[in-house]
């Protein structure tokens, strides 16, 4: 199975990127942290766990993120694109074990950076559509765009969460970029340009990649 992945520190846009990569070349998008937080809204004693546990700003297991991740990707036939995986070196050499990793793009993006975009991060509450209210606010305050919701802060997205996913993210997810260049595989892209920008260097990047 063709991979890609989106690594970079929580902010620098991997989900935007991912979905609009995924609308390119028709690969499946599959974001880690939406597939807890639907286990959370289950309310499942898995969810009960996984909530205690992101609110916190840790990381989940490898075992529970592995076993996700091998659940939803099953199925798929053409590719997937991973936005959120991998965040640890056991799942790092899972991704490459199982899959057949054609491209790692690494948006780098300044700490402090990180934690401006965060903060003024906003999620739908009803179609999780995400906000920031610097770089790609909603018409109107406090609503969706898309649908009637009304925008919220990820408990996550509270400082002391924030402070601690940063601190985890150079823990155990910033080494693994040394691990793809090692093979080839990276290619790191600044975050701080705009979205439509890195999306051009994403394309003309991938096209070259993509098996024919
Ligand atoms: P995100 O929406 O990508 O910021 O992820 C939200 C939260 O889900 C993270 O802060 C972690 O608690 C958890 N999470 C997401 N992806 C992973 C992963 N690959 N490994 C472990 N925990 C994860």
């Amino acid at each position: 199975m063709n991979a890609i992945v989106f690594l970079g520190i929580q902010g620098s846009g991997k989900g935007t990127q991912a979905k609009l990569l995924s609308e390119l070349i028709g690969y499946r998008h599959i974001n880690i942290g939406e597939l807890l937080r639907a286990q959370i809204q289950k309310g499942s004693d898995t969810g009960k766990q996984v909530d205690k546990i992101t609110t916190r700003g840790e990381l989940v297991s490898d075992e529970l993120v592995i076993d996700m991740i091998g659940a939803e990707t099953s199925q798929e036939k053409k590719g997937i694109i991973f936005d959120g995986f991998p965040r640890t070196l056991a799942q790092a050499v899972v991704l490459l074990e199982k899959y057949h990793l054609l491209r790692v793009y690494y948006l780098d993006l300044p700490e402090q950076e990180a934690v401006k975009r965060l903060s003024a991060r906003r999620t739908c509450r009803v179609c999780g559509e995400n906000y920031n209210l610097l770089t790609h606010p909603p018409r109107s305050p406090a609503l969706c765009d898309i649908c009637p919701g009304h925008l919220c802060r990820r408990p996550d997205d509270k400082p002391i969460a924030i402070r601690k996913r940063i601190a985890e993210f150079y823990r155990q997810t910033h080494n693994l970029k040394d691990l793809f260049e090692e093979k080839n595989l990276l290619l790191t892209v600044s975050a701080s340009g705009g979205i439509k920008e890195i999306a051009e260097t994403i394309k003309r990047d991938i096209q070259i990649h993509l098996p024919r």
